[in-house]
């Protein structure tokens, strides 16, 4: 049997952290059973469906690398479909007309809870035997007594009485079908094997497995996924910070480093916590799941982002800050040094923003110095140095760390100084502060023009303040 999987959003809005943990366990299951993924979209709300959520969910399944194998397959133009399935339960009695109009429904509804009843719908039309020329709903015949189990893979086994079921509509009044019709003659036809969902779903899954006999369809096996929480244990919204996958993209994310997270939210391996996509794949399984919700912490994705970002080698690094350059002003695309660029600053940036706000000063024509570091470091004694470090950098042709070390050596040892009595004052006629990458590898990716530019505008700086 081959797996089949699926990810299944309603397009309501952007690709929730939640939804994309979804999509990823259906992904990871699918791949690592050589089995399929399908993308279903479930636009029957069409009140409720955009087109820009459409293509939001799509963006950030792409973004995330959570390639389909089928579809996307949209059920709004799949009704005819759903119809055809209705109209074979109704044929074989497993479902009826039921022509109770809505103010009925809502008056016996209102009716049952003063009573202490439960406000189902009571069944009145099962049995009926006319077909007044009236507007109808289809409603599916639920079990009245007994009781549904199933297996739940992540979960275990889940039982539910079947008093509580009610007769659903499966096709309203104007033909259009319901959501959890939709659902399983989705999964039934496409041949999913394994529905794994949120477990949000959980009380829709006797509904379906109903369906699923009535149509005389194999019941998938069922895995719900526990919700992930917030820090305050309250189910992840907006008060716990981003929660749309294109967010954290926005925020500078790798793609990687957030599946890395979403996979260790509620699957483990062990201790393990830096996962390649390969090693995902070979060691993923749905027994793993955790059966308790996962909390969402911001701080270990940064984290992780960190590692990833030092992890990512300069030249696959440069398309991905480029955007970000680009958003200061900095058009960089055909700057020869970025590689060497982004290897000074890799390991102090934990995002794609930090990296390129970072990167700012090797690409301005000047830079501006912060005041302090002015009155500390481009002092009229500091002028000589200043000057001799200018003459030495200068005179080399090959414009590499160990050169430019040698150069700063001779200066320094001339002098019997150490090394920050120079690195300092030079840090800032290159960077304007005092904070930067170390000083040999910043000047070689920085390169010789530049270099030299910015330390014979600090001498004059100092000239012009000593006036
Ligand atoms: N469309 C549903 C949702 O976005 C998912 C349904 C399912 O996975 O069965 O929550």
């Amino acid at each position: 049997m081959t797996v089949r999987t699926r990810f299944a959003p309603s397009p309501t809005g952007y690709l929730h952290i939640g939804g994309a943990r979804t999509a990823l366990f259906n992904w990871l299951f699918a791949r690592r059973n050589n089995g399929k993924f399908v993308l279903r979209i479930e636009d029957t709300d069409v009140a409720r469906s955009t087109g820009e959520s459409i293509q939001a969910i799509l963006d950030g399944m792409e973004w995330l690398g959570l390639t389909w194998d089928e579809g996307p397959f949209f059920q709004s133009k799949m009704f005819d479909l759903y119809r055809e399935h209705a109209k074979k339960l109704l044929d074989a009695g497993l479902a009826y007309r039921c022509f109770c109009t809505a103010a009925e429904l809502e008056a016996r509804r209102e009716a049952a809870l003063k009573d202490g009843r439960p406000p189902k719908y009571d069944g009145r039309c099962r049995a009926r035997v006319d077909a007044p020329d009236m507007p109808y709903a289809v409603r599916f015949k639920m079990p009245a007594s007994g009781s549904t189990s199933f297996n739940d893979i992540v979960k275990g086994g889940i039982s539910f009485d079947n008093s509580t079921l009610e007769d659903l509509i499966i096709l309203r009044s104007d033909t259009t079908p319901t959501y959890n019709f939709c659902v399983v003659v989705d999964d039934a036809t496409m041949g999913i094997t394994h529905v794994i969902r949120g477990d949000d779903h959980i009380n829709n899954t006797p509904k379906q497995i109903h369906i699923y006999n009535a149509l005389g369809h194999g019941v998938p096996v069922f895995g719900h996924l526990p919700m992930i929480l917030g820090s305050d244990k309250t189910r992840l919204s907006k008060r716990h910070g981003a929660t749309s996958v294109m967010a954290y993209k926005e925020m500078g994310y790798l793609p990687h480093s957030l599946v890395n997270y979403l996979a260790r939210l509620g699957w483990s391996h062990g201790d393990q916590e830096i996962f390649s996509i390969e090693e995902m794949v070979e060691k993923f399984s749905l027994d793993s799941v955790g059966k308790s919700s996962g909390v969402f912490n911001p701080e270990k994705l940064l984290w992780l982002n960190h590692h990833y970002i030092k992890e990512t080698g300069e030249a696959d690094l440069v398309p991905l800050l480029l955007p970000f350059l680009s958003a200061l002003g900095i058009d960089a695309s055909s700057d020869a040094r970025l590689a060497a660029i982004i290897k000074t600053l890799k390991e102090r940036s934990k995002t794609l923003i930090e990296m390129a706000d970072g990167a700012v000063f090797y690409f301005k024509d000047k830079v501006d110095y912060d005041a302090k570091a002015v009155e500390k470091f481009l002092t009229p004694d500091t002028l000589p140095l200043f000057e001799e470090i200018q003459a030495g950098i200068a005179g080399i042709t090959a414009f590499e760390e160990p050169v430019i070390e040698a150069a700063f050596n001779a200066v320094l040892n001339a002098r019997g100084l150490k090394l920050g009595k120079l690195a300092q004052p030079v840090r800032v006629a290159l960077t304007g502060g005092t904070v930067s990458p170390g000083i040999f590898e910043m000047m070689a990716a920085m390169g010789k023009e530049m270099t030299v530019k910015r330390l014979n505008d600090a001498i004059g700086f100092i000239k012009g303040r000593a006036g």
